[in-house]
């Protein structure tokens, strides 16, 4: 624990007692703490608002802010600073009532100032792995998410892909595949420009997202592509759910957000059932691809089946 809790860690200390002050304030700066002091809660928060403090250290009894008082009111305003309460009367009521306020930890007056720095370092160690927790949650999300429609990305998409045909494979069950492609995308962006296109991908992700069942799973596979994964469908119930997509979109009257129309836009879907048209995920995302394509070929807004003439073109 020799590096960045300590390094750079900023404590406030609040206490109305001169004494404990200063000798707290030297015991933490000859550990490399930075330390600022308040006499009282009042003073502390005007000190919190406006310095970045990483741990707040302060007194039970106080004249006019309590320590009880100071932690609720640093949790309520949202800083989220670990506070250790500091009391002269050690009684386990005092510490229960400090931590149901919020307190993530309590020592007792006088100190024992080789106990009080392990309790400042827990506290700080248990901050910083919580932040790095909540980072590491944060870019998870951003690998498994696209970030324009707020759908799942290709990489999520293709991993649930091979999870779903092994499951699929076992259980000897249909699974069954789209590929959805808007048509003539290259039209809206050309006429409304990229920002227009851009809202416009939102809708359709929207209105697919109504489209499908809960547990199937929705893509945004690449630029005006989608695709959905619909688990336990016969290939007649997934053709059924590829219509109603087909339908919804070219029936939606697309606007801008300013309210301008667009006109009618629609899409084109490839239709692939597992195991029968393919064996293997990346298989089975080609064959819906070549039925897509000849959705388009045959003049789009369209669902088309995978055939297996569809592969001698
Ligand atoms: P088709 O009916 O054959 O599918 O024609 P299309 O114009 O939809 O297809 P094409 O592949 O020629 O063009 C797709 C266009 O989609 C080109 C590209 O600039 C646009 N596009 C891809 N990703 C995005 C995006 O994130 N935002 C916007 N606004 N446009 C995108
Ligand atoms: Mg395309
Ligand atoms: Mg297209």
């Amino acid at each position: 624990m020799d590096s960045k809790e300590k390094k750079g860690s900023t404590i406030l200390v609040v206490d109305d007692e001169e004494g404990i002050r200063s000798s707290l304030k030297d015991f933490l700066e000859e550990n490399q703490f930075d330390v600022f002091i308040a006499e009282n809660g009042q003073e502390a928060l005007e000190i919190i608002e406006k310095n970045s403090i990483d741990l707040v250290m302060t007194d039970l009894l106080m004249p006019r802010m309590d320590g009880i008082a100071l932690t609720r009111t640093v949790i309520e305003m949202g800083f989220d600073i670990p506070i250790i309460v500091m009391t002269a009367y050690a009684s386990i009521e005092n510490a229960v009532e400090s931590i149901k306020a919020g307190a993530a930890e309590f020592v007792s007056k006088p100190f024992k100032f080789n106990h009080t720095l392990f309790i400042i370092k827990k506290v700080l160690e248990t901050k910083n792995l919580q932040e790095m927790a909540e980072k590491s949650e944060y870019y998870k999300k951003l690998s498994t998410m696209d970030d324009l429609t707020d759908l799942n990305n290709q990489r999520y998409f293709k991993h649930m892909l091979n999870t779903e045909t092994q499951r699929h494979t076992r259980y000897k069950r249909p699974l069954n595949l789209l590929m959805i492609d808007i048509d003539s995308f290259k039209k809206v962006n050309d006429t409304h420009g990229h920002l227009v296109g851009d809202q416009v991908l939102k809708q359709v992700a929207a209105l697919l997202k109504k489209n499908v069942r809960a547990w199937d799973y929705l893509a945004r596979y690449g630029g005006e592509e989608f695709a959905v994964l619909l688990p336990e469908t016969t290939e007649s119930e997934a053709f059924m759910v590829g219509e109603r997509i087909v339908l919804t979109i070219y029936r939606h009257h697309f606007k801008t957000i300013e309210g301008e129309p667009l006109g009618r836009l629609s899409v084109t879907i490839g239709l692939a059932s597992f195991p029968r048209d393919a064996k293997e995920p990346d298989q089975l995302l080609k064959k819906a691809d070549e039925a897509l394509y000849r959705g388009k070929q045959l003049g789009k807004n369209r669902i088309c089946i995978y055939r297996e003439k569809d592969s001698s073109k």
